[in-house]
């Protein structure tokens, strides 16, 4: 595949290098901060992409300069062809494939997804105890996420941890999560609550990156020494070392202290649709056309076009209310 020499730009001149695809809106978890508490606002549903659609989609990615794709969903375990999925992309970014999951089935599947050319898995965990993890997500899953974890470091994966933290539901397992960033010797990356459709987020919930690195530093009795930034391919997060061992700390701060001017990413929805911000812009369907037989160079000018539109900014930094094209769960955090 032909591939252009100065890469993917949006109209401010940022560059656009990470893509994160969401591959179904199916979950088998319903955490408070992510699914409606109703049913109401599901919308109607489309098909997702099937396996060649994705391919074909990052396909048309890859050859404007996306060179790191991240498979979210919903939850991407809930597709029986990932591991075919993750082989038909991984060659057209160096094998730089990532998954973001919540690890239920996660130990079944570990060492064929790298076997298929998977590189790093960020596993959701809000939560180190037990009742905590019910409560966060309505299903007594912990053990088995742990055991996916487990089983994802020793088939030679990537891992991390992603929690989010909301005030008055898991503000207390921010200290025993860090402790077991601590003793297991890997990254925990706590990520503000962020408004999304339906997801009920208030003000009262909100704790921001500063209140949560004071609390472990208050909680662990350490100074947290923080690590140069890296570039945002290796995520938006500042990273923190903890003392007398491998494990580290982040926070993600997207409301607190965005890094919009640095904005690296574009996301794919399940159904095929080009989403240049995670909070804003129309979405752009490029399933539809894919499937009328539109030409690679059609598709990557619907791309360009798209990404000309890219916002400067996130529209609540603006005081402005995001407009939504479905909840997180379908965009794909
Ligand atoms: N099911 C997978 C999982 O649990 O990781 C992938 C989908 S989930 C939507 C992707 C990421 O979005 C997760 O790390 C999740 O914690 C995050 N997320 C979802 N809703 C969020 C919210 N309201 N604020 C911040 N992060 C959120």
């Amino acid at each position: 595949m032909l591939r252009v020499r100065d890469g993917l730009k949006d109209g401010l001149g940022r560059n656009i290098t990470y893509l994160r695809v969401s591959v179904t809106e199916q979950c088998n978890l319903a955490c408070v901060y992510c699914k409606p508490r109703t049913g109401a606002l599901e919308r109607a549903e489309r098909p997702a992409m099937n396996r060649n659609e994705v391919v074909q989609l990052v396909q048309a990615f890859t050859s404007l300069g996306i060179r790191k794709v991240r498979l979210t969903g919903g939850e991407p375990l809930m597709r029986r062809d990932l591991e075919t999925i993750v082989a038909g992309i991984s060659p057209e970014v160096e094998g730089r494939v990532h998954l973001t999951t919540n690890g239920l089935h996660l130990a079944k599947r570990a060492r064929g997804l790298r076997d298929a050319g998977l590189c790093g898995v960020n596993v959701s965990l809000d939560a180190a105890d037990r009742g905590a993890f019910e409560r966060l997500t309505r299903k007594d899953g912990l053990a088995k996420v742990l055991a996916g974890l487990e089983a994802a470091r020793a088939a030679g994966l990537k891992a991390k941890l992603n929690a989010v933290v909301l005030r008055g539901w898991n503000e207390d397992q921010i200290v025993p999560l860090a402790r077991l960033a601590q003793t297991e010797g890997i990254q925990v990356r706590f990520i503000e609550f962020m408004p999304y459709q339906g997801n009920g987020w208030g003000r009262d919930q909100f704790l921001p990156a500063d209140e949560i690195l004071r609390t472990v530093r208050e909680g662990l009795g350490a100074s947290l020494e923080e690590e140069p930034v890296a570039g945002l391919e290796e995520g938006p997060a500042r990273i923190f070392r903890l003392p007398g061992s491998e494990g580290k700390v982040g926070v993600i701060s997207t409301l607190s202290a965005d890094f919009c001017d640095r904005c690296n990413r574009v996301r794919l929805t399940s159904r095929g649709e080009l989403k240049a911000c995670l909070f804003g812009g129309c979405p752009v369907d490029l399933l539809e056309p894919l499937r009328n037989h539109a030409s690679h160079e059609d598709l990557t000018r619907l791309i360009r076009q798209a990404l000309t539109e890219k916002l400067d900014c996130h529209p609540m930094r603006r005081g402005e209310v995001p407009q939504f094209a479905g909840g997180m769960w379908q965009v794909g955090g």
